[in-house]
């Protein structure tokens, strides 16, 4: 997933609470506080000043009192899949591999805290070993922001990726980071404007919840910096452990010019970033053409289950082939459209769901209506799918050429 002003529908409609970096101030406990606020350095302070350190304290408290960002759900022996819950600025999931003294995770959400939450959750509800690799399956900036995170921790890590990915991150990162940011305040106006127009108070607080989302991200990203890949593969990367092998695999251009696969044959499981997930597809980065075919290598990997980058874990690879087959179907239209001279608004007039065989088949039209639903922030009903499709189309037609 990616850009906002275009997927703002898909993602606009539910909770972050930055960690704040580990700061010795905050970290005093309740009593300490109210101490230095009844004696010593704060006795002179004006009402500003003591309402500033009553949100530090507050702040001391995030990592502890915050929401849970994360689903943490067994795939295998020893492989997790983390699911993201809904946030307005998207989190991916993460696939989880426990090696016999160490853990890879694939793909690092949009921001640091987000990343430091799951490093916690992971020693808490798997296991104390150290996050050894991070993968990052794509450039995209709701899989690599959190990095820095891991980066802090302290131990030894190295971040993997194509050499595509790697090229792609130190190319546009900066400028998508920015992307992301300039787009806050017209979202936050039109949040006010939903709220103020709203008469229920639920809706106000969802409304809230959103623009105060929004605000902890841009005021997080203040002190963001970029870790680059220290590891980046042409077409493959083994990580052979006790535990079981870890292949990082590019099969070709689908969702970005550098997707990779981590697929572990003794486990029959394979992480799949945004290649292959549970919600439309997002093409605006991606190769139309190609991307079923990469689709097509990908699934003669031995394995029956999937952590996707978005969306809920898959069981089988039934849900890889709807998506495939969409993607397929929805191009082949889009071409022969365009080929015919229609214009963009001609195809989202006729290219519509009900129209679509892909998305008649084996209920994936509901399938995926309901993990956006589920997986982004909703308020009141789910808003059509022809809306996604038809972002699809323009994306298609964008880039029909790319191969
Ligand atoms: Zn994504
Ligand atoms: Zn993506």
């Amino acid at each position: 997933m990616e850009t906002k002003a275009e997927r703002r529908f898909l993602y606009m409609r539910n909770h972050v609470h930055p960690q704040s970096h580990p700061h010795h101030h905050y970290s005093q406990s309740r009593r300490d506080f109210f101490r230095s606020l009844t004696g010593g350095a704060l006795a002179g302070a004006s009402i500003l000043e003591l309402a500033w350190h009553r949100a530090a304290w507050a702040r001391a408290l995030v990592p502890t009192a915050g929401p849970q960002l994360f689903d943490i759900e067994k795939v295998a022996e020893g492989v997790y899949c983390a699911l993201a819950r809904a946030q307005a600025e998207i989190n991916s999931n993460a696939a989880i591999f426990v090696n016999s003294s160490d853990v890879v995770v694939v793909d690092a959400h949009s921001k640091p805290s987000a990343a430091a939450s799951l490093i916690a959750q992971i020693k808490k509800e798997i296991t104390p070993h150290p996050v050894r690799y991070v993968v990052n399956t794509h450039f995209h900036w709701d899989h690599i922001q959190g990095n820095q995170a891991y980066a802090a921790a302290g131990g030894k890590i190295d971040f993997i990726a194509s050499e595509p990915t790697r090229q792609l991150m130190s190319d546009l990162a900066q400028q998508r980071l920015q992307a992301s940011l300039d787009e806050i305040p017209k979202q936050i106006d039109t949040l006010r404007v939903r709220a103020g127009k709203s008469t229920s108070a639920d809706e106000k607080a969802f409304c809230e919840e959103q623009i105060r989302q929004m605000l902890a991200y841009q005021s997080e990203m203040k002190t963001f910096t970029l870790e680059l890949p220290t590891i980046a593969f042409g077409k493959s990367h083994l990580i052979k452990d006790e535990a079981h092998e870890l292949h990082i695999e590019f099969h070709g251009h689908a969702h970005t010019a550098g997707d990779v696969v981590v697929f572990c044959p003794q486990k029959r499981a394979v992480a799949t970033g945004d290649m292959i997930h549970g919600f439309l597809p997002f093409i605006r980065d991606g190769f139309p053409k190609t991307w079923p075919k990469t689709m097509d290598s990908v699934a003669q990997l031995g394995f029956d289950k999937i952590c996707p980058g978005h969306g809920p874990v898959h069981q089988t690879q039934e849900r890889l082939i709807n998506m495939r087959n969409y993607i397929e179907e929805l191009t082949e239209k889009v071409e022969s459209g365009k080929k015919a001279g229609q214009s963009i608004a001609d195809l989202q007039r006729t290219i519509t769901v009900a129209s679509l065989k892909s998305m008649q088949s084996n209920g994936y039209s509901k399938y995926v209506s309901d993990n956006q639903f589920k997986y982004t922030p909703n308020f009141g009903p789910a808003a059509p799918l022809q809306n996604g499709v038809n972002t699809n189309i323009v994306e298609v037609f964008n880039n029909l050429e790319k191969m």
